[in-house]
C-alpha cells in the first residue's frame, strides 16, 4: 500500500507470546517494538490495539458467566498494553496507554480527540481494554478505533501465516493465498481471519485491512516502504 500516514496495528496476544502460547516472549516483543520504532522513524503515525488471547479469551472461559469472562479478557489486554508500552519506552519512544475501562492510576481513559492529538505529536498510542464492552473482540476494537481516529488502514498482524488463504496453509499444501479480497468475500467464504462484527464495521465504512505475517516483524517496515505483502481487504 502506498501513502500510508496513520495506521492502527492490531497485535494479538498470541503474537506477544509466540511459541510459549501464554504470557510474554521478551525477544519477540522487543523485535516487534524495534520494527515499530523503525516505522515511526519513517514518519508513520501508529496506534496499537492489543489483544489478550495470551492470557484469557472470554468465550473459552468455562464455568464463568460470559460477560464476566469477557471482562477478564479485557483486563488481560491491559497487561499486554503495559508490557508493550514498557518495551517501546525503553527504545526511547514516547507512548500513551489508553484504556476503554477507566483505571486512571495505570493509564489514561480513552478519549478520541486526545488520542488523535497524541498521534499528531508523534506518540505511539496503545489502546487497551478493547471496546470496554463484553461480547466484542479486539479485532472489532481495531476496526472501531481505526474509524474513530481516521486511520488509512488496519494492519492486522497474524501469527503462523503471511496473509489470507482459501484453506489452512499449515495443513494443506495446495492452499492458495489471496493477494486481495473484498469484505463480502470474507463473510461469504467464512474465512476465519477476523470476526464478522469487525469485518462488517470495516465494510460499512470502507476501512481497508491489510493482513500480514507478524512472525517476521520487519514486514511492518516493508509495508510502509510500499512493498506488496500480505492480503489487502477492501471494497
Ligand atoms: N474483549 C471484550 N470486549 C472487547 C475486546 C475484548 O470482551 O471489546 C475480551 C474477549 O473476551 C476477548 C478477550 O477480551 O476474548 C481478549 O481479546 P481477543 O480474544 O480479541 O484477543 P486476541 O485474540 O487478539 O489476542
Amino acid at each position: 500500500m502506498r501513502n500510508i500516514k496513520r495506521v492502527v496495528l492490531k497485535l494479538s496476544g498470541e503474537a506477544l507470546a509466540k511459541d510459549k502460547g501464554f504470557g510474554f516472549d521478551d525477544a519477540t516483543i522487543d523485535n516487534i517494538c524495534n520494527n515499530i520504532k523503525k516505522t515511526k522513524e519513517m514518519g508513520l503515525e501508529i496506534a496499537i490495539v492489543v489483544g489478550g488471547g495470551n492470557f484469557w479469551r472470554g468465550r473459552s472461559g468455562r464455568n464463568v458467566e460470559r460477560a464476566t469472562s469477557d471482562t477478564i479478557g479485557m483486563l488481560g489486554t491491559v497487561m499486554n498494553g503495559l508490557r508493550v508500552q514498557d518495551a517501546l519506552e525503553k527504545m526511547n519512544l514516547e507512548t500513551r496507554l489508553m484504556t476503554a475501562i477507566n483505571m486512571q492510576e495505570v493509564a489514561e481513559p480513552y478519549i478520541r480527540r486526545r488520542a488523535a492529538r497524541h498521534l499528531e505529536k508523534g506518540r505511539v498510542v496503545i489502546f487497551a481494554a478493547g471496546t470496554g464492552l463484553p461480547y466484542f473482540s479486539t479485532d472489532t476494537t481495531a476496526s472501531l478505533r481505526a474509524l474513530e481516529i481516521g486511520a488509512d488502514v488496519i494492519l492486522l498482524g497474524k501469527k503462523g501465516t503471511d496473509g489470507i488463504y482459501d484453506k489452512d496453509p499449515n495443513k494443506y499444501d495446495d492452499a492458495k493465498k489471496y493477494d486481495r479480497l473484498t469484505y463480502s468475500e470474507i463473510l461469504q467464504k467464512r474465512l476465519q481471519i477476523m470476526d464478522s462484527t469487525a469485518t462488517s464495521l470495516c465494510m460499512d465504512n470502507n476501512m481497508p485491512i491489510l493482513v500480514f505475517g507478524i512472525d517476521d516483524p520487519s514486514n511492518l517496515v516493508k509495508i510502509v516502504e510500499g512493498k506488496e505483502i500480505g492480503t489487502i481487504v477492501k471494497e
